[in-house]
């Protein structure tokens, strides 16, 4: 495994469309687990493949409840009509956030590593984390809803992160 770079905003990559994956090779899997040591290492909870410069409808998510999300080829699609509006970040923005307004719940489709078809629904900050990485499938970048100002992330905010695993020596 291998931290990959992660692109930032500017960089004509995140705003391409990305093609779908026709079969999970060797080499699609170890982006999959670098993928995720990149997110961890960089304290993300999702991470979309455009943002280490492959053009694949690849995203992965990890908001703490337990469980890894490997999502390929994905549809995230709304339930109902509530929404939810908060504060979002991106590791491809980075030291900025701002406020966007998503759907409460969502409904996912989409193929696990082993290229298995699975569906789930999601509430809440998964359901933000489902939307925001499926977005950057499609070349868009959160920065695009942003409602009022892009804030600098302050102390403040950063309080609530968890600073407690040590780093890895190198
Ligand atoms: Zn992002």
């Amino acid at each position: 495994m291998a931290l990959r770079t992660i692109r930032v905003i500017g960089d004509p990559i995140l705003e391409k469309e990305c093609k779908p994956i026709k079969a999970v090779s060797d080499r699609t899997k170890e982006l999959i687990m670098d993928m995720f040591e990149t997110m961890y290492d960089a304290n993300g909870v999702g991470l979309a493949a455009p943002q280490v410069g492959i053009l694949r409808q690849l995203f992965v998510v990890d908001i703490g409840d337990g469980k890894r999300y490997v999502c390929i080829n994905p549809t995230v699609t709304a339930i109902g009509e509530e929404e939810q509006t908060g504060e979002e970040g991106c590791l491809s923005v980075p030291g900025k956030e701002g406020v966007v307004t998503r759907p409460m719940k969502v409904h996912v489709k989409a193929y696990d590593i082993n290229m298995e078809p699975y569906e789930f629904d999601a509430e809440g900050l998964l359901a933000r984390a489902m939307a925001h990485e499926n977005d950057h499938l499609h070349g868009v970048l959160y920065t695009t809803k942003v409602e009022g100002e892009l804030e600098d992330v302050t102390y403040e905010n950063l309080e609530e992160y968890d600073f407690d695993e040590e780093e890895e020596e190198a």
